[in-house]
């Protein structure tokens, strides 16, 4: 009997200290479930307070912005509005001075163009309305009289090349042959017709008993205009039988060849290739001398500037000028290319 009353009593004690843990982990539950929840409400209201002065800030910047935009808008319409005014207050001006245009034409129109800037000096060209009326005037599309220019330099050309070549003929300098249009260009930035340089090529071929051989750009393996044209002397003991007019330069003694001229090599070759420089050099005093000797040189007047790689000529007949500019090529193994010398 005292034994079933002890393991009652140890029950009931077992039971007790049970609930009474229960009952210390629900008090440390609700004390974290507090914490947590303070916690959580302070997050809330700190993002809520930050998102609130994002909002405020995104005001702000969006009002400073449509400020500045009105302003900037407000700025250019009225500069637009201005200038509109002032062009239009131009425009009236001028339409009452059609003399005071700054197209350039006859000396009788350049004489009225003097008169009225002596006249008024604010209608100087210097006014925005000044300067869209110079560049209209002043630009315009090739016209087709471009096509009979062009012709009119190819026979000039042409005529001063037939004299060069019977100036040349007994020499071993290089062959002219008939020049190439390759088109023209305007000088300046202007696109006058006194502004036009036409430009031509004129192909080389070598002397009698001289070949020219076109050596690549070594370090590209390419042919470009940095290719060098090699002078190599050629047997013509064949030509010398038959027409007996040349000495092979092979196969003749330095005595012997004396008294023919000397071989391209000795004269505008530098290291065995043909010198673009004495080439050009030598060409611009045969144009001088073959000049003289075509009949246009009694009415024109021809110049040669100096220039290293090409020849530059500008012709004038009374107040017209014509700019020329010869390049020298040479053809590309028989075929209708050429390769540029300049
Ligand atoms: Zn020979």
């Amino acid at each position: 009997m005292a034994l079933v009353v002890f393991l009652i009593l140890a029950v009931l004690d077992f039971v007790q200290n049970t609930l009474e843990m229960i009952e210390k982990l629900h008090c440390v539950v609700q004390q974290l479930r507090h914490q947590l929840s303070h916690k959580m409400t302070q997050l809330l209201q700190d993002l809520v307070e930050t998102l609130e002065q994002n909002g405020v800030a995104r005001e702000v910047l969006l009002s400073v912005a449509s400020q500045q935009w009105c302003f900037w808008v407000s700025a250019f319409g009225a500069g637009a509005l201005l200038l509109l005014l002032w062009l239009c207050w131009r425009t009236r001006k001028r339409s009452h001075k059609p003399e005071s245009s700054c197209q350039q034409g006859s000396p009788e129109r350049q004489d009225e163009d003097e008169e009225a800037e002596d006249d008024d000096d604010d209608d100087d060209y210097g006014g925005i309305g000044d300067l869209a009326g110079c560049v209209a005037d002043r630009i315009w599309l090739p016209a087709p009289y471009m096509a009979d220019k062009c012709r009119l330099v190819e026979d000039l050309v042409e005529e001063l090349l037939s004299s060069c070549r019977r100036l040349s003929g007994k020499t071993f300098k290089p062959r002219l042959q008939p020049a190439i249009m390759m088109g023209y260009v305007y000088e300046g930035w202007s696109a006058r017709e006194d502004n036009v340089l036409y430009q031509l090529l004129v192909p080389l071929q070598p002397p009698p008993g001289h070949a020219f051989l076109l050596e690549t750009d070594t370090a590209k393996d390419l042919l470009t205009s940095e290719s060098c044209l090699r002078v190599q002397l050629q047997c013509m003991c064949k030509r010398e039988q038959l027409l007996r007019d040349r000495l092979c330069f092979l196969h003749h003694s330095e005595d012997e060849l004396k008294c023919q001229g000397p071989s391209l090599l000795n004269t505008l070759c530098t290291n065995s290739y043909l010198d673009i420089e004495k080439t050009t050099c030598w060409f611009q005093m045969l144009v001088k001398d073959a000049w003289k000797l075509i009949p246009l040189s009694h009415h024109c007047q021809l110049t040669v500037l100096p220039t290293t790689r090409s020849c530059k000529l500008s012709v004038w007949k009374g107040q017209e000028n014509l700019s020329i500019q010869m390049t020298f090529g040479v053809s590309l193994d028989d075929s209708e290319s050429f390769l540029s010398l300049d």
